[in-house]
């Protein structure tokens, strides 16, 4: 049931209200009995499966605090601190408007482990819920402060008064989902001067899609030049993630994002600790280790990275797709602080984002799609393993290979009949030759299989 980030799909088809229902009887009866803080952004469907989670929570005897409508971090930062010993959010981030989803948090607000999500699973299917006595059935509760005490926290990390003195012009595209009432409001609050794109709530999403990739934000991109805006920041539907444009209208792709947040954050102190996916390139790795940093690579999914900070203690982790993680404020992906963080950048170098972005250096991809069939996949990855091995490689997640020249990542997809040939490089034509290197690979262990 549960793919990379919680379980979603379509409304009413196979996303049901009695798939809802029973799920949160599964997470509360493994769970509770305890306090659940629950949220939702702005799709369709988010009251009603919100009702129905509260009625599977309460059934089992777990009570219920509800916070409305939020971003998904915004829930994250209140779990802990509302003393909740897990966490419900309603969301399916970035997916098209049709979809809906949920995911599961832990009472430290990161999304539960895989193992969590397998016993949930199993409660699930064996239908054996736990059931509350009649005097022992949940209380539910409304808390509506979560966003002045998310933006606190936020406001605690940064440095505002440099901010304020900077008065930065700043468009932000809220795809029309709950980012719209955080990061307008604390961009506000730091003197900046905002314009927001898309920022009514709207569950059919008529402003754009909410994945925040350069070929969606195109007006942002457009506004931002047009209006000569210092940046532009874009959040997807739950506003976990943030993506910028700088000041020509350009948009930053999220390694980018999260290299300039990695060179500051980790340069430090010596001897920083970055977490990220196998799935990150060279960029990453070159301001880690110019700033004395340690790499610590994780399987693919923002619930590994989380889960190693909250482990290790490391500085920081983020994702290629532009999801930072920063602990000393939560260890998990967060839009808003993620978006402070630039602003802020931007305020004390006393340069604009694209001279911050040019002291990059620029590599090059190319990814692409190989047809495997479902059943074959698994037993293809063991081909793939036996044919790498005298290779130097990461196995964490699919194949990674390492050469001088750039990297080539094999892995089978979660969900279509495909694997996917992921390759880095110093030019176009490195990228396009080590894809080839990938994709021949897979070739030869489908022959083999
Ligand atoms: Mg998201």
């Amino acid at each position: 049931m549960f793919g990379t980030n919680g379980v979603r799909g379509i409304i009413n088809e196979d996303f049901t209200i009695e798939l809802v229902l029973n799920l949160s009887r599964a997470v509360g009866s493994l769970l509770g009995p305890g306090l659940v803080g629950i949220a939702r952004d702005s799709r369709m469907g988010g009251e009603m499966f919100t009702q129905v989670v509260t009625s599977g929570l309460t059934s089992t005897g777990c009570s219920v605090v509800n916070l409305g409508l939020v971003p998904t971090p915004t829930l994250q930062y209140m779990i802990p601190r509302l003393g909740c010993i897990a966490g419900i959010m309603v969301t399916a981030s970035h997916n098209p408007p049709q979809f809906n989803g949920i995911k599961v948090l832990g009472s430290n607000g990161i999304e539960i482990s895989r193992e969590t999500e397998t016993r949930i699973e199993l409660i699930y299917h064996s239908n054996e819920f736990k059931i509350a006595d009649w005097n022992k059935v949940g209380q539910v509760t409304h808390y509506d402060s979560a966003i002045d005490v998310y933006l606190e926290g936020i406001k605690s990390h940064i440095d505002v008064d440099k901010i304020k003195n900077k008065k930065l012009k700043v468009i932000i595209d809220c795809a029309n989902s709950v980012g719209g009432l955080v990061t307008p409001r604390l961009l506000r609050e730091l003197g900046c001067t905002v314009v927001s794109l898309n920022s009514q709530l709207d569950g059919s999403f008529p402003g754009r899609n909410p994945e925040p990739i350069p070929e969606n934000i195109k007006d942002l991109a457009l506004t931002v030049r047009v209006t000569g805006a210092d940046l532009g920041i874009a959040h997807d539907g739950d506003a976990d993630r943030a993506t910028f444009v700088d000041e020509t209208g350009r948009v930053l792709w999220g390694d980018q994002s999260f290299a300039l947040i990695a060179s500051r954050v980790l340069a430090k102190k010596h001897g920083s600790t970055l977490v990220t996916p196998v799935s990150s390139g060279r960029l990453i790795e070159d301001v880690a280790l110019k700033a004395g940093a340690k790499m610590d690579w994780t399987a693919v999914g923002s619930v590994d990275v989380s889960h190693r900070l909250e482990e290790t203690g490391a500085e920081l982790g983020g994702e290629e797709n532009g999801g930072v993680f920063y602990p000393p404020h939560q260890p998990v992906r967060d839009g808003a602080m993620t978006a402070a963080q630039v602003v802020e950048m931007i305020a004390l170098e006393g340069k604009t984002l694209s001279e911050i972005v040019s002291e990059l250096p620029t590599y090059f991809n190319t990814k692409v799609k190989v047809p495997v069939p479902q059943e074959k996949k698994e037993s293809l990855l063991k081909k793939l393993l036996d044919l790498t091995k005298d290779m130097n490689r990461i196995t964490l997640d699919g194949v990674k290979i390492i050469h001088d020249e750039g990297w080539f990542l094999i892995r089978p997809s979660g969900t279509e009949p495909i694997y996917r040939c992921f390759a880095e490089g110093a030019s176009q034509e490195t990228a396009d030759r080590l894809s080839e290197e990938g994709v021949k690979l897979i070739e030869r262990a489908k022959e083999l299989t």
